[in-house]
């Protein structure tokens, strides 16, 4: 069974091992809970270094006092069999005490990206997400870290302080993995009754509706989202929170769509709060 380790000491002492034996070293963080689209980054990691890490810590300095940590699905066994048949050669898993001691105090915040979209829904989640995976870097000395295109805005804030702050770590992304019927594939879609699993088709509908109006030439941002809130406005359960078309670099809003864009929305199905995106390359190109 594949080894859970528990301590960053512990985890130090094993990748100085394989670093003397000039071993590539690649780091998967996660929250656990794992499903087939975290598998997809694990494989992928696999497949391009000789050992990987698979972190697994639901990092309470990410959450707010009002959102779901406490109830934040976690099964460590099934994570393990997963780990395991993706090719994984170590789980860290550490306390929150091990990675937070009583008197932390720095953390690493990146202006200006983490600020549009979720950074502007949930005030302080970006800190706690840059400072867990600066951590996570200096704790496992990886040369390459897998990242989903699920969580679009976080893989913009860690290429930005990884530049920033001159890590030496290749981020490397992955497509976003869905279900059958187009639901993005998620931790907390565990929370989904069979009725909110129904409704939360609306996210991938309106994405689809800003992809269709994009081929036909619509090139007006705020039009595209507009008939993408329309579509979902049409489920009674869905409440939204923000459908944006932004600068897939800056995270910035932009008038018009053009260079590489990046549509994202979140909704609430029910008391979930759901996210999904589609990135277009080169939207602009001239009549
Ligand atoms: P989480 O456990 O939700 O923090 O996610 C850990 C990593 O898995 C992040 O880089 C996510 O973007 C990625 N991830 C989560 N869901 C998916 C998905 N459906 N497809 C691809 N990657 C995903």
């Amino acid at each position: 069974m594949i080894e859970v380790i528990a301590t960053i000491g512990e985890v130090r002492k094993i990748v100085e091992g394989w670093k003397n034996e000039n071993l590539g070293v690649g780091l998967v963080p996660t929250m656990g809970y794992l499903h087939a689209g975290h598998e997809s980054l694990i494989r992928k990691a696999v497949e391009e270094n000789d050992r990987v890490i698979v972190s697994v810590f639901v990092n309470p300095t990410q959450f707010a006092p009002n959102e779901d940590f406490d109830r934040y699905p976690r099964d460590l066994e099934n994570d393990k069999k997963v780990c395991e048949r993706a090719g994984a050669d170590l789980i860290f898993h550490p306390t929150a005490e091990e990675m937070y001691p009583a008197d932390f105090s720095t953390y690493v915040n990146v202006t200006k990206v983490s600020e549009e979209l979720c950074g502007a829904s949930r005030p302080g989640f970006f800190q706690g997400v840059a400072t867990v995976v600066t951590k996570l870097f200096n704790i496992t000395n990886a040369d390459r870290a897998y990242f989903g295109q699920k969580d679009a805005q976080q893989l913009a804030v860690v290429r930005r302080f990884v530049r920033d702050l001159n890590m030496n770590v290749e981020i490397v992304a992955c497509p976003i993995v869905r279900e059958k019927d187009g639901l993005a594939l998620s931790s907390r879609n565990a929370y989904l009754n069979a009725e909110e699993r129904k409704a939360a088709l609306v996210l991938s509908a309106a994405l689809a509706k800003g992809k269709e109006l994009l081929a036909n030439g619509e090139r007006d941002a705020r039009k595209i989202e507009s008939a993408m809130r329309r579509i979902i406005e049409t489920e009674p359960l869905a409440k939204i929170d923000y459908v944006k078309i932004v600068d897939a670099k800056t995270i910035e809003p932009t008038a018009d769509v053009k260079g590489t864009i990046l549509c994202a929305l979140a909704v609430f199905i029910g008391k979930t709060r759901l996210i999904d995106n589609f990135f277009l390359a080169d939207a602009y190109k001239p009549e």
